[in-house]
């Protein structure tokens, strides 16, 4: 992997990548190595949408490909993007859409799986440190809406807190548990470097 210029900031990222091992947090982690979608899976979106990025304060250029980061030694990919800010921080939905589970998970934490409009696709947010007063299951949401704070629950490092944030994409039967990854990193504006 190429090295960029170190900045105060890569190398938070850098730590928070490597404190942040056994980050996954989500329904799909026990999913067979290799399953991640090839760009012509059926039901692929043309284009990916463009989302909002989900952490107010943070541009684009900033985000890092975590994606495909190793987990438990290699065994499965990382499969989400890691967007370090400081607990508190509000976290944003990227689309409109309806929010289907509030989810406490042993390596997420307080999460939150919402569908897009489509439903063809869940946006998984983990780690929270708490919900948006009032949010529930079922609800319309926004794009921009604030759904929750950035923390550390879950397997988040304490001192590293961050939002976990994966897209899914859904199959037919449209179960919260259960899609497909997909990386968020160009569909939140990334650029390779
Ligand atoms: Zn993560």
């Amino acid at each position: 992997m190429p090295e960029h210029p170190v900045t105060r900031r890569s190398i938070g990222q850098r730590v928070a990548v490597l404190l942040c091992l056994a980050c996954a947090g989500s329904a799909w982690a026990a999913a067979p190595a290799g399953t991640s979608a090839p760009a012509a899976a059926p039901g692929a979106l043309a284009e990916p949408p463009a989302l909002l990025l989900p952490v107010p304060g943070i541009s684009a250029s900033e985000l890092r490909d975590t994606f495909g980061d190793g987990r438990d030694g290699g065994q499965r990919g990382h499969e989400a993007i890691d967007i370090l800010a400081p607990t508190g921080t509000p976290v944003l939905a990227v689309d409109d859409g309806r929010i289907v589970k509030l989810f406490l998970s042993q390596p997420g934490g307080i999460t939150v799986y919402q569908f897009d409009p489509s439903g063809r696709l869940a946006y998984y947010y983990a780690h929270l440190e708490r919900y948006a007063d009032g949010l529930a299951e079922g609800q319309a949401v926004r794009r921009g809406s604030v759904i929750g704070y950035v923390g550390a629950t879950g397997n988040a490092r304490p001192d590293a807190p961050h939002l976990h944030f994966a897209i899914f994409r859904l199959g037919p039967e449209k179960q919260w548990w259960k899609g497909e990854p997909v990386n968020p990193f160009t569909y939140l504006g990334g650029k390779p470097p």
